[in-house]
Parts: C-alpha cells; structure tokens; sequence
C-alpha cells in the first residue's frame, strides 16, 4: 500500500531542489557541472506478494545554449518520472513518464514545482496498479 508518510510533498522538495541547485551554481561560478540529475523517491507500494514498487522523480538540471544570433546560454530544469517494480524475475518492471518541456532555472521555482506533479501523478497510478497485479517475488540477494 502506498504510504503518505514516507513520501515526500513533491512541489516542496522540487522547489528546494531548484534553489540548492541555483545556490550551488552562485557559489561555484567557474565548475562546468551544470548537468546533473536530482532522483527522489516520490511514493513506495508493496505487491501482493511484497515486491516493492518504487516511484521515482527525476529532477534534470541542464544548459540549453541559446539561439541566434545572442547565444546566450540559459540553465534549465526538466522533469521525469518513472515506476520500477524490485519484483525479482518481473516481466514489465519498468514505467516511464515522458519528461516535460524545460523550464528556465531561473524561473519562479513554486511555478516551476507544480509542473512535476502530473507525471509522479501518473506514475503513482501505474505503481499502484502494478503492485495490485505483480506476483512477482521481492528479490532476496540470491
Ligand atoms: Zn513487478
């Protein structure tokens, strides 16, 4: 079942993302590792047979490097989602969400944030059904 208490508010922890990310670019002006990807684990779900359910947003931080005739370059954030079922020999253990459009890092974050919640959304949703179906077992190291 999907337990609210370990999930994460998702607006809340991408809006802390963007900013840690922006501080860490203001304070490390000349490092080139403007791309990086934030994954958070947005929601768990347990199938019938206790293999877990992951939901996992992904927070893409990138450089778009702009267009003619300025060229000046923009750093970006994107999203994804994405589903993945620890079921040990499960035959469909993998649900992406196609990513959405990139935002402007510098955009207003509690804009951006909201922009995230449709796919985690979705991906929740194939989680949870997922975990109802999957008679997968929970992987045991072996
Ligand atoms: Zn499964």
């Amino acid at each position: 079942m999907f337990s609210p208490t370990t999930a994460p508010d998702v607006t809340e922890t991408v809006t802390k993302r963007i900013r840690e990310h922006r501080n860490y670019l203001n304070t490390n002006p000349g490092y080139t590792w403007a791309y990086s990807t934030d994954r958070e684990t947005v929601g768990r779900f347990s199938g019938v047979v206790q293999a877990v359910v992951e939901v996992e947003l992904h927070i893409k931080f990138s450089k778009n490097p702009g267009q003619r005739p300025d060229w000046v370059e923009a750093h970006t954030v994107q999203f994804a989602a994405a589903a993945r079922c620890a079921g040990h020999g499960c035959p469909d253990s993998v649900h992406e969400v196609a990513p959405t459009d990139e935002f402007l890092l510098d955009a207003d974050a509690d804009e951006t944030a909201p922009a995230a919640l449709p796919l985690v959304a979705a991906a929740q949703a194939w989680a949870q059904q997922h975990a109802e179906a999957c008679r997968a077992l929970p992987y045991d190291g072996r």
